[in-house]
């Protein structure tokens, strides 16, 4: 008999429930467990897709954007890639079809006893990380300020405003905003990129913890910035999609 993989490296068989695409580049996709029946996992982790290859499948991360209080399934939220074979397969896929991850994996988690004020900066498709905090610690932890910025290029680029707008409802103190580096001239938002915002939140005198997600060079920026500031570097977590 063979013995039983180690967790994580099972391959799980996943249906593709749902496809919603928000722009010509960012596509989420609706998976249900079904080989086994239920998936756990915790607010801020990855699976990774086995993308169909010769010889072998390549293996690509991405990750959960969902209540981690669910275990039938998850969403996550795609970039696309031009050229990249994970993109490319993504982008193909019509619905129904049963695929394989593996996982959960990933130890970027929601820090226990949170502090006062949670701040979320991401870029792309990064805010899957940051919904997923969000939504699985509003009702264990309502009384504090979660706080995020969502940078993208244009006013076209902008998706998820009903699923924010969702947690907003369910939120007392929730606030979220988008960046744009290439808005046009009517935009009356915020311009340019989320680091160069940071300083709205007053995180040296209200207890913050940071969470970044999705461009590396947004990643590093802030950290420089907040090293700058002697801000402790315990409470700023990273995960990098580039
Ligand atoms: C922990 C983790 C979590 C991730 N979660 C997500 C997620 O939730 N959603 C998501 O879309 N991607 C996510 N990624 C990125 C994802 O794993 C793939 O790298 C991405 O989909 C590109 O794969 P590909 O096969 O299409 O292109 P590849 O051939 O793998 O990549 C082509 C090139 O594009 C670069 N690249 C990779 N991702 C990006 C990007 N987002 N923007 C610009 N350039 C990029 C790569 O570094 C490479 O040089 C995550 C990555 C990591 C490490």
């Amino acid at each position: 008999m063979n013995a039983p993989a180690p967790k994580g490296r099972q391959i799980l068989k996943m249906r593709l429930t749902e496809i919603r695409d928000y722009t010509p580049q960012i596509r989420e996709l609706f998976i249900k467990a079904e080989e086994p029946g239920s998936f756990s996992f915790k607010a801020g982790q990855f699976v990774m897709l086995h993308v169909p290859a010769d010889p072998k499948p390549l293996l690509r991360a991405y990750s959960i954007a969902s209540d981690d209080r669910r275990k039938d399934g998850f969403r996550l939220i795609f970039k696309y890639v031009e050229g990249g074979p994970g993109s490319q397969y993504v982008w193909s896929l019509k619905g129904g079809e049963l695929l394989d991850f593996t996982g959960p994996f990933g130890r970027v988690l929601f820090r226990e006893p949170p502090t006062e004020q949670i701040i979320c900066l991401n870029t792309g498709s990064g805010v899957s990380q940051h919904f997923s905090f969000i939504e699985s610690n509003l009702e264990k932890y309502p009384d504090l300020k979660y706080r995020l910025l969502f940078g993208v290029r244009t006013e076209a680029d902008i998706y998820y405003v009903e699923e924010l707008e969702r947690l907003k409802r369910a939120a007392k103190d929730f606030k979220y905003e988008f960046v744009l580096s290439r808005a046009s001239e009517s935009w009356k938002g915020k311009r340019g990129y989320v680091q160069n915002f940071i300083h709205e939140y007053d995180y040296l005198k209200v207890p913050s913890t940071f969470y970044l997600c999705g461009n590396g060079a947004m990643i590093k920026d802030v950290k420089a910035k907040l090293a700058g500031e002697n801000f402790d570097p315990k409470l700023v977590w990273a995960e990098a999609f580039d």
